[in-house]
């Protein structure tokens, strides 16, 4: 059986992977700016995550949630408590698109309401509910499958008062829109975001798949605007690369039996390696530390004459190429053997592990510096 082509692959084949570096069949070495899409949180087989999964491996990995899973628990008082919403409750599943999907429909459970608002450039993920919710252009979206959703321009309270009603069921709204560009919402614009949602029995869901888990230097990027949202869905760097996702949910909204429910969410693997990671996030206090070196590259990039629009928070950062550089991820990779991402063409993103050292920093910018310099 052949692989249904739809993503467009490098040539290359890591086999091997550590901190935040691969290794290929080559056994040449990379460095991983990129971390899979913001999966890799705490570094490429972190030897307390390696040891917690294998240790997890020989006890259970699977039984359906109709059993006790105090792992569930544990995962739980962690996330509340590293997270500063303890007084939330949290709902498992096993990927972003999954975790959206489910606070929109608690969104219309709770209000009673199908109408959602979302935002440009948005990226919600790849199931129909989720594609209906987001307008990255590069995704087509066919058809709105549940909700009737309305696209608002970022950071435009008139254009929010303009279309918010009571009969709106939710706005979504990513902590920092990634895979649009690293675009942040302004900080006075989610405060009254926030309010005007109270306003009008909105919920408002923060959209923290990508943005989440320390990646900003704060465990949300909400909590840089102090706006505390009714349902947090979070995924990616959650597991380090071990699929799971989750909604944090209002202590407001009750739970009925039957709601929501799921196979594999929550599954005794899947949790063996999202306490794992808040493990290591709150022991090598990786929030402090992505905030500093995230401060550090992106004073660096900015002080270059080379980069447009360089923007972002912690390690959530892009930066725009001017027509000649165009070509530098792929010469990153190809000539310096460097992971990043893209957003557009002329976008690159840096969405590497929070342990990212000073080191691997500087092996980056000697990368730009040779290059650049050609230009
Ligand atoms: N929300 C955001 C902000 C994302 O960046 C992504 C994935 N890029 C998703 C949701 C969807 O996550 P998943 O691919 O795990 O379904």
């Amino acid at each position: 059986m052949k692989l249904f082509d739809v993503y467009p692959l490098f040539p290359i084949e890591p086999v091997k992977a550590s901190g935040s570096w691969l290794w290929d069949v080559n056994n040449k070495k990379y460095l991983d700016l990129y971390g899979g899409h913001a999966v890799i949180s705490i570094g490429h087989n972190h030897p307390h995550f390696v040891a917690r999964l294998t240790e997890q491996l020989h006890k259970i990995s699977f039984y359906s949630n109709s059993v006790k899973n105090t792992l569930q628990e544990e995962l739980a008082d962690k996330l509340g408590q590293l997270s500063g919403y303890p007084t939330y409750q949290l709902f498992l599943c096993n990927s972003g698109a999954e975790a959206n999907e489910n606070a929109i429909k608690l969104a219309s459970f709770v209000t009673g309401r199908k109408k959602v608002i979302a935002f440009q450039k948005a990226f919600h993920g790849r199931t129909s509910g989720a594609v209906a919710v987001t307008d990255n252009k590069k995704i087509v979206a066919p058809f709105n499958a549940v909700h009737e959703v309305i696209f608002l321009p970022l950071n435009d309270v008139a254009a929010l008062h303009q279309h918010i009603d009571e009969t709106v069921a939710a706005v979504l709204i990513e902590g920092i829109q990634g895979v649009g560009g690293i675009y942040i919402p302004e900080a006075s614009f989610l405060q009254q975001l926030s309010a005007i949602c109270k306003k009008n029995g909105t919920l408002l869901i923060a959209d923290e798949v990508q943005s989440g888990y320390g990646r900003t230097g704060k465990f949300f990027a909400h909590q840089h605007a102090d706006s505390q949202p009714d349902l947090i869905t979070v995924a990616k760097g959650m597991g380090n690369g071990f699929p799971i996702g989750g909604v944090l949910i209002h202590p407001s909204i009750q739970p009925w039996s039957g709601m929501l429910g799921t196979t594999f969410g929550g599954n005794y693997l899947a949790c063996a390696a999202a306490l794992a990671v808040l493990e290591v996030i709150e022991k090598e206090n990786l929030m402090h530390h992505a905030q500093k070196i995230g401060n550090e590259i992106l004073e660096r990039l900015k002080a270059s004459q080379y980069f447009e629009d360089v923007r972002g928070k912690g390690l959530m950062i892009g930066f725009d190429l001017p027509q000649p550089l165009l070509h530098l991820r792929n010469t990153l990779l190809t000539e310096h053997s460097i992971f990043t991402g893209e957003a557009k063409a002329n976008t690159i993103r840096l969405l590497p592990s929070l342990a990212l050292t000073k080191e691997e920093a500087t092996y980056f910018f000697s990368a730009l510096e040779k290059e650049t310099s050609k230009y």
